[in-house]
């Protein structure tokens, strides 16, 4: 071997991913917890979804002319010599889902899920290649109630997450087959006449997909969007009730709305309803929340037609508001637990798993206190002077400090138990339970503990 150590290399992270850790990391996950309740609270089923599809499912269902099909997917040949994609959205791999299950025979049905999407973009603040969604859905089923749910479903999670403020929801109409086609081609004529002034990617979405110009972000498209042709004077009658009972869905839910008759969502497989929640506390990626009605979603991956709904927002987007808003405040242990003495470390995990078991409700003691939101922290670093500056650096409501010093050689056990938070008002209610909860925890453990005599709980404010 030679001598010389050679420094190895730190590989580095790919670019436009992410290592969330700390108050972002919470505000994530609070994100998801609370999206979680919220599609439990409307009785969405979950899925778990792969990450990777053969890349068909993406290509023909989003359309070739979309961005993300012909610019943003990361697309590659396995070793068996088959083209796949990282999903680079969810919905085309659930409607394949729906399709190859036969997840019909539950249709109508309501699926949530979230996790992990693949976007080759040019990363910026909001915008990266791997970012995360929730996403919702409601397949099989025509009647604008379903729009309407998921959108009371979108403000309420909004409203829980506390961000509701200065996000709005922007609503549009693409109307049916039949009242898309008349407005495309008016778009075509329109944008036609103005070709030479629009970006180069408006003039060869101009033929193709002339919708999407609508939803450019380049200055020389926007100056034209304004005036362009309006899908009002295009919709059909059946359209135009199917908005309206839309929109008196939302009223009647008392959730606010705007129209914005230019709005249309990048994928080609929509049909009447689209939308998006929008804020301008976000910079250029305001969009926080999208969706609309893919009638025709089904048919492109070979499958009967089959209405369905749905949206999806990205978990980076709204974990920036949240952190904004003040951010999820992280809560110091309900116990902080140390050993003073290593005669006593083995008792104290006991302590530890029997109030961990408290609080998931499966110690048969029954206390008042919200179970859930009980936490327990050990605290085993250091010596015991370190261990107890650490617990209290925690913020923990209680410390329960063991130790066996007093009772040199008699193998008994002192519990001190301090409350911490300033606040704290402990009475029998509290202290009668927890002294039970600890005597189980040895009992538990079959280690034979006289407490009446060894084991003294003395409540003690700090
Ligand atoms: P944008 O116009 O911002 O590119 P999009 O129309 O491509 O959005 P969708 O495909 O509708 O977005 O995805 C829904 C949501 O997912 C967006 O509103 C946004 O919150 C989030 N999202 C999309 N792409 C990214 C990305 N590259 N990084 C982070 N979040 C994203
Ligand atoms: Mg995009």
């Amino acid at each position: 071997m030679s001598k010389e150590t050679r420094k190895i290399e730190t590989p580095q992270p790919i670019r436009g991913t992410q290592d969330i850790f700390g108050p972002d990391a919470e505000a994530f996950a609070h994100v998801v917890e609370t999206f979680e309740r919220v599609r439990k609270l409307y009785r969405f089923r979950r899925t778990e979804m792969p990450v990777f599809e053969k890349t068909a499912v993406f290509s023909r269902s989003l359309g070739e002319t979309t961005d993300v099909v012909s610019k943003e997917m990361y697309s590659f040949e396995d070793r068996g010599g088959e083209s796949l994609t990282l999903r680079p959205e969810f919905t085309a791999g659930i409607a394949r889902a729906y399709l190859t299950n036969g997840w019909q025979q539950y249709a109508p049905v309501k699926i949530a899920t979230h996790g992990p999407l693949f976007r080759y973009e040019r990363p910026q603040k909001g915008r990266y290649r791997q970012f995360h969604q929730i996403d919702a859905e409601i397949i099989g089923a025509a009647e604008p109630t379903a729009d309407v749910e998921l959108l009371v479903m979108a403000d309420q999670l909004l409203k829980e997450l506390g961000i509701a403020d200065g996000v709005t929801l922007t609503l549009n109409t693409l109307g049916d087959g039949t009242s898309r086609e008349a407005w495309r081609a008016a778009l075509i004529d329109y944008f036609r006449a103005v070709k030479g002034e629009l970006s180069e990617d408006s003039q060869e979405r101009l033929e193709k997909n002339p919708l999407r110009i609508l939803d450019s972000k380049d200055p020389r498209d926007k100056l034209f969007v304004a005036d362009a042709p309006r899908i009002d004077d295009y919709l059909s009658d059946e359209a135009k009730d199917f908005f309206a009972r839309v929109t008196g869905g939302l009223d009647a839910a008392g959730v606010a709305w705007v129209r914005n008759p230019a709005l249309v969502r990048g994928l080609d497989y929509y049909r009447h309803t689209a939308f998006e929640f929008v804020t301008d506390r976000l910079g250029a990626q305001g969009t926080v929340l999208g969706g609309g009605r893919y009638d025709g979603l089904m048919e492109s991956l070979g499958g009967a037609a089959t209405p369905a709904v749905g949206w999806a927002a990205g978990i980076e987007r709204l974990a920036m508001l949240v952190a904004d808003g003040g951010g999820v405040a992280e809560r110091g242990p309900t116990f902080a637990v140390i050993a003073e003495t290593r005669n006593v470390e083995s008792a104290a995990s006991a302590i530890c798993a029997g109030l961990r078991k408290v609080a998931f409700g499966s110690h048969r003691y029954e206390w008042s206190a919200d179970r859930s939101a009980i936490s327990v922290e050990q605290f085993v670093t250091g010596n015991p002077r370190k261990r107890f500056e650490r617990a209290l650096k925690a913020s923990p409501s209680i410390c329960l400090i063991l130790d066996d010093r007093g009772n040199e050689g008699n193998g008994a056990i002192s519990i001190r138990a301090k409350a911490v938070a300033p606040d704290a008002e402990y009475g029998m209610s509290f202290w009668e339970p927890l002294n039970s909860i600890l005597k189980d925890s040895f009992d538990v453990r079959g280690q034979r503990v006289d407490f009446n005599r060894e084991v003294y709980l003395f409540p003690k404010s700090a």
